[in-house]
């Protein structure tokens, strides 16, 4: 007779191939597709999504996921896999169908009315739909249920088991320690240099950037690299990861930087075992834990002083008249200049995650009612002000930069920064035990620092939640000191000031 685990796994192939389908189909609609399938696509894509959730919520599945939860004969993976089903059984079965089907119309909505008010400048085209996804969001929250406060039940869906009182901290201790490094670098840095915003021919810049993974391990045969407006990395199955980058004639080393950023998320795919892809257990534990990966190979690798060096004389065979006369150290301070700047996604390393931090603050004050939709934009410039030092003239620029919100995706945001915080000290866990770097990463040899990462992080896939992984190979509790550490050694280098 089957066991009860054995009767689950054909459930679990089932509901791989389906997410497989879906990620294939969102992969081709931002990649390949026509704008003329737009609308034949999202019908598909519904028909599957209702098909998975079916699935994913069928009383009988509880069952056996009840069954499982005594089962002693279980091995770590099965264990692993039966709690992390478990656990998206009951939200699943929590929130009731119309809701579900009522966020999902609203969230179409507004995406739709987001990018109308954006060109327009217009914040009121999408005010009404915002409202009706936050009010919601709410009624999800509540549905699903919390225990600290509601906000906890939006984070929990991206970096499980993270509270709105675990990011406040985590906050406030990049905050204060930011501020001065930000004050002293930015005075000491001052214009950037005009190389940056030169000409770069963009089939070049894809060639470099497909060069670049390979350097840094991509496997080929195995994955992907293509072009889409807003990069992004997706596993379609065993075997096939698929990264995009994008190209900008006058945006080089955004080009550069996205396709590094890119490389480390299809880095940590590539290295889930994939003996696990079918069981829950096979995958990253969160969105934050994911971005730990894309944000030490873009900044503590890509934008360090070895790196760069390895990285020039490349690109002055590609660009010699516009790149021809730089030393290292230019193009390394070029690389990591810093300004207080109004756009989240082109800011530099230092700035980042105080445009962050002030996305975290207005949602939570969404969340505990101490703001409505309608004060947003007149908060947003006044925490972009107090937090960033500057101002936009736009709403455009300003509350209507990002796309999050409009698409409810709310508790998203705090895990960019949760991602820095995480890669720093798990770089500094990396050296510490490898020893220094640079002589391998000056001749673009990464593969030390990869080893060490598939062992202390990509292979342990979804085995614990983010924190508790995070904690066993840092040694000890979370903290942004490394990363405050980090940054204030790398920018007194830089620029030559006593932090
Ligand atoms: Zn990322």
């Amino acid at each position: 007779m089957a066991t009860t685990w054995e009767r689950l796994e054909p459930r679990l192939r089932e509901m791989q191939d389906l997410i497989a389908a879906i990620s294939l189909m969102s992969w081709d609609q931002a990649v390949m597709m026509p704008p003329g399938g737009a609308a034949s696509r999202a019908r598909a894509g519904a028909t599957l999504e209702a098909m998975l959730h079916e699935r994913v919520t069928d009383p009988a599945l509880g069952e056996l996921l009840d069954e499982l939860a005594n089962d002693g004969d279980l091995s770590l993976d099965q264990k692993a896999s039966v709690r992390i089903l478990k656990r998206d059984y009951d939200k699943a079965t929590k929130v009731p169908e119309e809701l579900v089907r009522a966020i999902a119309e609203a969230q179409g909505a507004s995406y739709q009315a987001w990018t109308e008010a954006r060109p327009a400048n217009d914040f009121s085209i999408l005010q009404p739909h915002l409202e009706t996804i936050i009010d919601l969001k709410r009624e999800q929250a509540d549905a699903i249920g919390w225990e600290g406060e509601r906000y906890d039940a939006l984070l929990d869906e991206f970096e499980p088991e993270m509270t709105a009182t675990d990011v406040v901290s985590l906050f406030d201790e990049l905050r204060s320690g930011l501020a001065p490094i930000i004050d002293k670098v930015l005075g000491a840095a001052g214009n950037p240099p005009e190389w940056l915003f030169a000409t770069y021919e963009t089939d070049k810049q894809l060639d470099v950037c497909k060069w670049l993974v390979k350097q840094l391990d991509f496997e080929m045969q195995e994955g992907r690299v293509d072009l889409s407006p807003h990069p992004f990395t997706m596993t379609v199955g065993a075997g096939d990861v698929r990264q995009t980058t994008r190209t900008e004639a006058d945006a080089l080393l955004s080009s550069i930087y996205a396709a590094i950023h890119e490389t480390g998320h299809a880095l940590y795919e590539q290295g889930i075992p994939k003996e696990l892809l079918d069981w829950p257990v096979g995958r990253a534990p969160s969105l934050g834990m994911h971005e730990s990966q894309s944000r030490m190979w873009e900044n503590q690798v890509g934008r360090g002083a070895d790196y760069t060096a390895f990285l020039l004389p490349h690109l002055k065979e590609k660009w010699p008249e516009e790149l021809g006369m730089l030393t290292p150290e230019e193009f390394h301070r070029g690389v990591n200049h810093p300004r207080r700047t109004l756009i989240r996604v082109t800011a530099d390393e230092l700035t980042y995650n105080l445009h962050v931090a002030m996305r975290f603050e207005l949602e939570l004050a969404l969340f505990r009612d101490d703001l409505s939709v309608g004060d947003l934009p007149g908060a947003w410039d006044e925490a972009s002000e107090k937090t960033i030092g500057v101002k936009s003239d736009t709403v455009a620029d300003g509350v209507l930069q990002d796309m999050h919100w409009s698409m409810g995706a709310l508790g998203y945001f705090p895990t960019y920064s949760l991602g820095t915080v995480y890669a720093a000290a798990f770089y500094d866990k990396a050296m510490e035990e490898l020893g220094d770097q640079s002589e391998n990463f000056r001749r673009g040899d990464t593969s030390a620092l990869l080893g060490w990462l598939r062992k202390n992080i990509h292979q342990e896939a979804y085995r614990y939640p983010a924190k508790e992984l995070a904690e066993r190979v840092i040694g000890g509790p979370l903290s942004a000191q490394p990363l405050l550490d980090y940054l204030r050694s790398k920018y007194s280098a830089l620029y030559d000031v006593t932090i």
